[in-house]
This record gives structure tokens, C-alpha cells and sequence, in this order.
């Protein structure tokens, strides 16, 4: 623990005092991460990191499922590979990181340190892709990227971080665009029935898309502060890159056509999502088919004979079943309970002489600290249910917060008066038009979301202008 004659762990700052300290002191409290020697960095720590290899083992299950390979790509981009897409590098110019020395020798040639990486997949493309039976190329890589970052905060925005990009080419704009979809739908199914995180679908809106991209795709929720996350892209590139590096392909009847390319991401972002949907001022929260752990035995009174043994046998007969941890160490009973809800373990067993008399045990939850009795010979039946019903109240809760959290606003005024008095997804209609939508975020700081697919009227005119609204978009502040 690191904690030397600590009794109990360290109080966090509440939520509704100062949401940004909470956030910060759950993170280092919950042991996630430690801050790395250079500025913005972070190192993962174990706690942290097996949240993530859950999240990655389900999506890359799902990856694979969907017909795509694992590929490794360098960490280094040459400077003229970058410049070939003007849009592309227009958009990651200013956060790349250069590369000018190897040891003593200066290069020949500048190298950025992989800001992503849709250059070195479409320059491998356009010298491996030759025909139309090379079709599709469904490639995905897991990797670290860098993005040079003014302000940082650890999983939120941070200059290095962990991701999976997801790379593909194929024969027409429709295949591409099937391959868009699917994999927004391989994220929301992650996100919401994993991470038990609603979230809303849509498209960006042009000056919010990748740059490069023809058309952006969305998942985003919001968080417990009213803020929203993007919480994962899958872009369309049509033949965009395939022009600016020539990969071409012969149809069946021997014409040479561009690809059409698809691209999609989602990074360690998730796990600051995951604490500021879930968590609360007692700390981490985890869903349990996400958690690391998800039952801690904590033995009551362990220094009287035989309750050790018993709550080792215990363990022993659950870890087969599920993931469980127990806490046989000398630290104090309450200790244990405050240091396994600061981490969320989702549910605290306890097991003291009156429980063994008894032939019973207490399952103690996480998400709404109830406890119930359960006879030694029920918890097989019951544990794995009872972990089923904490992930479906927590997707519950955090629907019925964002839906609290929703409002429809027809004016400018009702935009800024909502924002103040209840922070969340704003509900308007929009024309479409490039200066409402930069008016509307220098006026209130609020950004566009998504244009979501469920389309609805709320309102005839532009929530900006007032001029004839085209389409529905969600609006809010975001990080
Ligand atoms: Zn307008």
C-alpha cells in the first residue's frame, strides 16, 4: 500500500465542492496512476491498468469477432509522409512531437513520434493493395500515441496515451461506410452493456469531424458534472487518402479505382469516463463485468481460530465462479472497507465466528451499500446475480442522471440560462450553418456533440440565428 500506520484511507474532496479534485484525488487514491517525470505523463499503475486490459480484452474479442487482424506499425512517422494529406496534418501539426536527432547525428529527414498513425497504414496500403481481391484489408493495431498537450489531467488528456486504431480499405464508399457503422456499434455495445455507460449516437458535424475524415461517427456520454465525453470515433475517409497516396486497386474489369478507407479509436479516455459516471464521494465505483476484482472477502475478527481458514476455503470455492480477491492482512476490518469502496470493488464480503456459526456470510454492495445475509449453500446462485444487478443499476442510474440532465432549448437565452442552472446535453435545432455553431461555443463555451441518428423537431428555427433549422443537434460543454 505504500500508506505506513494508516488506519483508514484518506478522505477525498466531495464532489459537489470541487468535481475536478475529486476527480484528481480518486485517481491517485484509488492507485490508477502516478505522474510520470515528464510533464503531462503518467504511469499506469496496476489498478488502473487492469481496468484497462478488461476494456481491451472485450473490445479486442469483439475486433476479432468482426473478421479484423492485430498488426504492430512503427512509432515513427518520416515528415513528408504526414504532409501528404493537407487536412490531416493541418489538424495534428501543432501537438506533434519531432524526432531531430538519432544519438549525435542530426536527421536527414524530421520524424514525428505517431500523433496516429493513418500515414504509415495508407503508404503500406498504396505498395500492398493491388487488386480487388486484396479486399477488404480489416486492420486494427493497440499502441501508445502522442499528442502534445497544453493542459493535461491523468486518462482525460494526457501527452502519451494507450488507444487501438483501427485501419481498413475497401472496394466502394458503401462497403466503408457498413464498416463505419459496425464498428460504432462494436464501441456502444462496449461502452454501454461493459463499461454500463449510456451513450448517444451520431455524426459530427464538419468542423468537429477528423481531419481528413468525410464524415465522423460518435458515441458520447456524459459524465456526473454535466459535462460531456467523446468516448469513441469511427471515421469515414472515403477516397480522401487514397488520393493523397495513391492506393489504387483493379476492379474485376481491370480499371484501376482509389480505396475507400474507414478509420476508428477509442482510448485509456474510457476510464475517466468510468469514474465520473459511476464513482461517488467514497470513490471508484467499477461495473462489475469490467472490475478487476469483483468480490473482496474481508474475514471479521480474523485472529480467532479458524475464521482465517475458513474465508481462504471461502475463496478457494468462489474463484473459480468469479473474481475474487481476499484481504487476509492485520489491518483493521474498517481499513479494509473504506480501501475496497475507495477501489469499487463492486461487492465486500464479510465473514466473521457469528457468520461460520451461522453457515452465512455478508455481501456488502458497492453501488448502494445495502447488505443482505446469504447462507453458505445460496452464494454460488446468488453472487453471480447479485453482480448482474449492480451492472443494470448502474447503467440505470447513469440514464435516468443523463435524462435528468437533458434539456430542450428553442433561444439563445434558454441555452445560457440551461447551462447554468442545469449543466448537461442541450436538445436544439441548427441550420447547419459553420458561424452559428462557432458563435454558439464562443458564447456559452458549449461545442456540438453529435447530429444523433434518432431525429426529431424540437423547434422550426435555428436555436442561433433563428433562420430555418435543418437538423437536431446535442449540444454541451465537454472534455
Ligand atoms: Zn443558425
Amino acid at each position: 500500500m505504500g500508506k505506513k500506520n494508516k488506519q483508514f484511507v484518506e478522505k477525498v474532496t466531495a464532489m459537489e465542492d470541487d468535481f475536478a479534485q475529486w476527480y484528481t484525488d480518486v485517481v491517485k487514491q484509488a492507485d490508477l496512476v502516478d505522474y510520470g517525470p515528464v510533464r503531462g505523463t503518467m504511469i499506469i499503475k496496476p489498478e488502473g491498468f487492469a481496468i484497462w486490459e478488461n476494456i481491451r480484452d472485450e473490445l479486442d474479442r469483439q475486433i476479432k469477432e468482426t473478421g479484423h487482424s492485430n498488426v504492430s506499425f512503427p512509432l515513427f512517422i518520416p515528415e513528408s509522409l504526414l504532409q501528404k494529406e493537407k487536412d490531416h496534418v493541418e489538424g495534428f501539426a501543432p501537438e506533434v512531437a519531432w524526432v531531430t536527432h538519432g544519438g549525435d547525428e542530426e536527421l536527414g529527414e524530421r520524424l514525428v513520434v505517431r500523433p496516429t498513425s493513418e500515414a504509415l497504414f495508407c503508404e503500406y496500403y498504396s505498395k500492398n493493395i493491388h487488386s480487388y481481391r486484396d479486399l477488404p484489408v480489416l486492420y486494427n493495431q493497440w499502441s501508445n500515441v502522442v499528442r502534445w498537450e497544453k493542459t493535461t489531467r491523468p486518462f482525460l488528456r494526457s501527452l502519451e496515451f494507450l488507444w487501438q486504431e483501427g485501419h481498413t480499405a475497401h472496394a466502394t464508399y458503401e462497403d466503408a461506410a457498413e464498416e463505419t457503422d459496425k464498428m460504432l456499434g462494436v464501441y456502444a455495445d462496449v461502452v454501454e452493456n461493459h463499461l454500463a455507460i449510456p451513450v448517444l449516437r451520431g455524426r459530427k458535424t464538419d468542423k468537429e469531424k477528423f481531419a481528413g475524415a468525410d464524415y465522423t461517427l460518435t458515441i458520447e456520454s456524459l459524465m456526473h458534472d454535466g459535462k460531456a465525453l467523446q468516448s469513441g470515433t469511427s471515421h469515414h475517409f472515403g477516397t480522401g487518402f487514397a488520393e493523397a497516396f495513391d492506393i489504387t486497386y483493379l476492379d474485376e474489369n481491370g480499371d484501376s479505382k482509389h480505396v475507400h478507407q474507414t478509420s476508428w479509436g477509442i482510448t485509456t479516455r474510457l476510464i475517466g469516463a468510468l469514474i465520473m459516471v459511476h464513482g461517488d464521494n467514497r470513490g471508484l465505483v467499477i461495473p462489475p463485468r469490467i472490475a478487476p476484482t469483483q468480490a473482496m472477502i474481508v474475514p471479521i475478527a480474523q485472529h480467532k481460530e479458524g475464521v482465517l481458514d475458513k474465508a481462504y476455503e471461502l475463496r478457494d470455492r468462489l474463484k473459480n465462479l468469479v473474481r475474487v480477491g481476499i484481504d487476509g492482512s492485520d489491518k483493521m476490518p474498517g481499513w479494509k472497507f473504506n480501501e475496497y469502496e475507495m477501489k469499487g470493488i463492486p461487492v465486500r464480503i464479510e465473514m466473521g465466528p457469528k457468520d461460520i456459526e451461522k453457515e452465512q456470510v455478508v455481501l456488502v454492495r458497492r453501488d448502494t451499500g445495502e447488505k443482505e445475509f446469504i447462507a453458505l449453500t445460496e452464494l454460488e446462485d446468488r453472487l453471480p446475480v447479485l453482480l448482474e444487478e449492480i451492472q443494470q443499476n448502474l447503467f440505470n442510474k447513469a440514464a435516468k442522471h443523463r435524462e435528468e440532465k437533458t434539456s430542450i432549448v428553442k433561444n439563445m437565452g434558454e441555452f445560457k440560462e440551461t447551462l447554468d442552472e442545469n449543466p448537461g446535453f442541450i436538445k436544439a435545432m441548427w441550420c447547419g450553418a459553420l458561424a452559428c455553431e462557432e458563435k454558439i461555443k464562443e458564447e456559452t463555451q458549449a461545442t456540438s456533440r453529435c447530429i444523433p441518428f434518432e431525429q426529431e423537431s424540437v423547434s422550426d428555427t435555428c436555436v442561433c440565428c433563428g433562420t430555418e433549422a435543418k437538423e437536431l443537434v446535442y449540444w454541451a460543454k465537454a472534455y
